[in-house]
Formats: structure tokens, C-alpha cells, sequence
């Protein structure tokens, strides 16, 4: 049973919304952008493990993705978490191409592809800490279990090599096609947590998922000032609406939207990390002049807000 979808993650969001309203020639485009084709792919590769995940019996399992969780010194991130009554198995996705070999006397794996070779840090540690992070988690809530990670390959093209003798990359690294048989092969018998101690679990990871933050205009170095305000036509991509008798009105396509503010207010927020919207603010970032209708605008979206009626700060909605 699926208790957390996995969603489209919020850098990739960040990211279009950022290209969506940089100048076309940009310094930064390219960057962002072969950061942006690098982050599908990575999602698409963790979408492709849900094929296989969809398979398993569904009460016996219940899966979690992309939880990032804090254990009380630091957070710690999963992309799939498998909770059971018997354990709990944390998988590390990776859309490796090409061929990768681990090298285990450096502890770091090599890549070959295309575009040549390139070396990572080896994904069996990075799992390993998240096992940690996990372990660390579970006792301050008195919960034991026991804990196991694979590192799954989700290409299945890809091309696997390690120096002979290597075996803890045999038991933990594997290609998407063979995790289920993987699974199934685990050895945990007993049962540890009954259906109302999953229960409870579940409920507490869902709980207390904080999601990533990230402020995209200080990463890229990229002012406030350089970006395209506006309400932007969704057919015409870049060109700016203007509000006319409560409607958005494209002057090229002549499209009418009464609710593309809400596409704008979307990318203000995720541009802006979540800083809170007050009329002003609304006003210049969708270039209206009129604080009555800003105030109905922003009102119509039923965003939580803080403060009095005259200074009212509106908060983004999106559970992030
Ligand atoms: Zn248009």
C-alpha cells in the first residue's frame, strides 16, 4: 500500500519555474537547465522502481516516497522506504547509464557513458547513513526493528563491474528487474510490528516529512531584479496577461484565464522559498496597480494567512 506518493520533487519544480522566468539569454540558462534534464532522470529512473514496487502484496507492505525526516542533529533523506511487519528496507534509486564499476579499494564508483568517465561517491554509504538516520529516528520513538538498504540500478541496460572477491556490492547493489526476487529473499521472519504499530509509524512518518527548502535564487546568484514578473499566457508561454474586467486577457492570443494568477503566485513562492506574499508584493510580481482587486485575488485562493486585516501576510499553501 502506497502511504506516501512519490511527487515530482521540488528542486525540479524550482527550477522550471526559474527558467520559466529568466531572459532567454541568460547566463545561467544552460546550467540550470542541464541541472534540471539531470533531476528527470533521476525521477523518471526512481517512477520506473514503482512498476516493480506495484507488484508486492499490498498489507504486507507499506511504502513511503521521498520522506526526508530529521532525527534531531540532522535530516536525512529516502527515496523509497518499505515499512513491514517484519522490517523496514530503505532503497537508494540510482539512473545510472553506461557502465559502473565500483572500485572497492577507493570506495567510489566510476561511470562510463558517453560523454565520457565520471566518479561518484558510492551509493551503498549514502544508504548507509540514511540507515543511521533512520535507526536513530525509529529509537527516539521506541520503535526497534530491523533496518536493510539496496541500491537499486534502474536501468536495466546498465552495466555492472566490481573487482572479483567484491561481495558486499553483490548483496546490495542491484539492477530494477531483479528487486522483488530480492525482497522475497530477505530473511526476516519473525514478526516485529503488528498491523496497529504500522499503523501508527506510517502515520508519524507522514507527520513529520518536512520537505526540502531550497533558495534557487541564491544558489544560481540570480537577483530578484533580473526576473520576469508578470502574469504569463499559458499558450503563449512568456507573453504577459493583463487583468480586464476580472478576467486575464493575453494582448497576442487573445486567451482569457480568470485564473492564471495562480500559476504566477505558484512560481513566486517556489522562487521566493516560501517567503510570504503581502499585498505590495503581490501587486509588483503580477504588475497590478489596484490593491482592491490584489486583495480579492489573493483572497480567492484561500492561502493561509498571518497578520491583521491591513498588513495580512499570505502564506504558501503547497505542503512542502
Ligand atoms: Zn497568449
Amino acid at each position: 500500500m502506497i502511504v506516501k506518493e512519490r511527487s515530482i520533487p521540488i528542486r525540479i519544480q524550482k527550477n522550471e519555474a526559474l527558467l520559466r522566468r529568466l531572459p532567454k539569454d541568460h547566463i545561467k540558462r544552460q546550467e540550470i537547465e542541464e541541472d534540471l534534464r539531470k533531476r528527470w532522470a533521476g525521477y523518471r529512473g526512481e517512477q520506473s522502481v514503482d512498476y516493480y514496487l506495484g507488484k508486492l502484496p499490498e498489507k504486507d507492505f507499506l511504502i513511503f516516497h521521498g520522506i526526508r525526516l530529521s532525527n534531531g542533529e540532522y535530516f536525512f533523506q529516502i527515496d523509497t522506504l518499505l515499512l513491514t511487519p517484519y522490517f523496514a528496507l530503505i532503497l537508494e534509486i540510482k539512473n545510472f547509464s553506461g557502465t559502473l564499476y565500483f572500485d572497492p579499494i577507493f570506495n567510489q564508483w566510476i561511470q562510463t557513458a558517453q560523454t565520457g568517465e565520471k566518479g561518484y561517491p558510492c551509493p551503498i554509504e549514502q544508504a548507509n547513513q540514511q540507515k543511521q538516520g533512520l535507526k536513530k529516528w525509529l529509537e527516539a520513538r521506541n520503535i526497534s526493528i530491523p533496518i536493510d538498504f539496496l541500491v537499486v540500478i534502474s536501468k536495466p541496460s546498465t552495466i555492472l563491474k566490481t573487482a572479483y572477491g567484491n561481495t558486499p556490492i553483490l548483496q546490495k547493489v542491484l539492477h530494477v528487474q531483479f528487486l522483488l526476487d530480492k525482497i522475497q529473499k530477505l530473511k526476516y521472519k519473525e514478526t516485529i510490528l503488528n498491523y496497529k504499530e504500522l499503523k501508527r509509524i506510517a502515520r508519524l512518518i507522514v507527520k513529520e516529512h518536512r520537505s526540502e527548502t531550497f533558495d534557487i535564487l541564491t544558489f544560481y546568484k540570480v537577483l530578484p531584479s533580473e526576473l520576469i514578473t508578470g502574469v504569463f499566457c499559458s499558450n503563449c508561454i512568456s507573453i504577459q496577461m493583463t487583468r480586464c474586467y476580472g478576467n486575464w486577457i493575453c494582448p497576442e492570443c487573445k486567451q482569457k484565464d480568470p485564473h492564471a494568477h495562480v500559476r504566477a503566485v505558484e512560481d513566486y513562492f517556489l522562487l521566493f522559498n516560501d517567503t510570504p506574499l503581502s499585498n505590495q508584493r503581490f501587486r509588483d510580481f503580477l504588475h497590478l496597480t489596484s490593491p482592491y482587486i490584489a486583495n480579492r485575488l489573493l483572497l480567492s485562493m484561500n492561502l493561509p494567512y498571518t497578520g491583521s486585516r491591513k498588513d495580512r501576510l499570505y502564506h504558501s499553501s503547497a505542503a512542502r
